[in-house]
């Protein structure tokens, strides 16, 4: 078998490795990505895309790509017990793009896949798993299992783990894990949307009493519903709901969750996808060693409630992309301590916003509630709250 030579090996070819590797084939490097899945996924998941994002993406054109497919967030709007808090608006979030994108994830990593495509329409290696590296001073062995399951390799200078939370590359490196688990639960599911017209920019977050209800408009006319429930096995999705579509039951219970509590009425039965999580955050005790960089949730995992992860992910992938170019038209190595030093604060930064918001969501009586009111209330109608909205759109990552 002979060894492959590339500059830099992506291993994942999810929303992260896609795009960091698409960033370095649009600058000559020679690069390849192994992704165990053999085909694409299906779904939404992760949908919020935020400024900083959409302004890296113009590095490999697409920004325009995702604007012209997805839907614009102008504004979100804090309630409770059928009153309204208050507005944030995120007009002066950002020069280039004042609001928050939605788009389905599927859709997000299609786009990502032509871009690399573009680039470099050889580079994605579907149905290939990264199973050992092999680290020297100025490359890394690294190989796996083919689609059909026959051993694979490749020597590169650089290794881009993008492998998920459950990173086989940070395992091979040895590096551990630090974080802590949470004890909500939370059920979401997208729907046809029920809000009339004039909220179809609009995110709203009800804080009522019982636990948040979110809600972020989505293209095509559906609405994404995010609600914190008890911590009760008819929450569980059923087993063979991943297989065989939203499960019908808890559609209707994710519903009457959302009708109680924000009096919205959904119709269950335009549930196109519906998933129940636990919430966790975890970062890697180092970003890499040596010629071997992580990136993306092998890098840090924080808690989807607040939408960052993806775009922490990306916006690694931004800042390292012209180190490794660099690098690999220099011939010199990482490691990049500011880099690392750099990326793991901003993770930390992103993983307290996450439980700032659990925190402000979660189910609360009487004065509590009063007092969560009257906060929101205060914190809204400040001249300030145009910091919040930069915050929420991530200026400051
Ligand atoms: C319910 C939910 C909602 C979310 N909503 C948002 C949101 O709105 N906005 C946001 O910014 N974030 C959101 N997130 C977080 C977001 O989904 C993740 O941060 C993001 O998917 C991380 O991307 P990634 O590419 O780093 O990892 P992944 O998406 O996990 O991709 C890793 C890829 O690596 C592949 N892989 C794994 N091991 C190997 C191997 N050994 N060899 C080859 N390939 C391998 C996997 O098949 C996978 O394709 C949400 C998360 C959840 C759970």
């Amino acid at each position: 078998m002979t060894t492959e030579r590339i500059d830099v090996l992506v291993v994942g070819g999810g929303p992260v490795g896609l795009f960091a590797a698409a960033l370095l084939a649009a600058r000559g490097i020679d690069v390849a990505v192994w992704e165990r899945r053999a085909t694409p996924p299906a779904g939404s998941r992760a949908i919020g895309i935020h400024p900083p994002s959409l302004d890296a993406f113009a590095a490999i054109g697409l920004d325009g790509p995702v604007l012209a497919e997805a839907t614009l967030v102008r504004t979100g709007v804090a309630r409770s017990r059928g009153r309204t808090l208050g507005t944030l608006r995120f007009a002066r979030a950002s020069d280039t793009h004042p609001y928050v994108a939605t788009l389905d994830q599927h859709r997000t990593e299609s786009l990502l896949r032509e871009r690399l495509a573009a680039s470099a329409p050889a580079a994605l290696r579907t149905g290939t798993t990264l199973t050992a590296l092999d680290r020297h001073a100025d490359h890394v062995d690294a190989s796996g299992a083919g689609p059909d399951g026959e051993e694979v390799s490749v020597r590169a200078a650089f290794v881009v783990g993008a492998d998920g939370a459950r990173s086989v590359v940070r395992d091979l490196l040895g590096i551990g894990t630090t974080g802590r688990d949470y004890p909500d639960r939370y059920v979401m599911g997208d729907f046809a949307d029920p809000e009339d017209a004039g909220a179809r920019s609009t995110a709203l977050v009800d804080v009522g009493p019982a636990g948040v209800v979110e809600s972020f408009p989505l293209p095509s006319g559906r609405r994404r519903y995010v609600a914190v429930v008890p911590d009760d096995e008819a929450f569980e999705p059923a087993p063979s709901a991943a297989t065989a579509g939203p499960d019908p039951a808890l559609a209707a219970r994710l519903a009457a969750v959302v009708a109680a509590r924000t009096g919205v009425t959904l119709d269950a039965s335009t549930c196109t996808m519906l998933s129940g999580f636990r919430v966790r955050r975890r970062a890697a005790d180092r970003v890499g060693v040596g010629r071997v960089v992580l990136v993306g949730d092998a890098a840090h995992e924080i808690s989807p409630i607040g939408g960052q992860g993806m775009n922490l992910g990306w916006l690694d992938a931004a800042e390292l992309a012209p180190l490794l170019a660099d690098a690999v038209a220099t011939g010199t190595a990482g490691p990049w301590p500011r880099y690392a030093r750099r990326r793991q604060v901003i993770a930390l930064r992103a993983a307290r916003q996450a439980e700032v918001n659990m925190a402000l969501g979660r189910p609360q009586r009487g004065l509590a509630t009063t007092g969560r009111e009257a906060l929101l209330r205060t914190v809204l109608s400040l001249p300030t709250a145009h910091g919040l909205a930069r915050v929420y759109a991530m200026r400051w990552a």
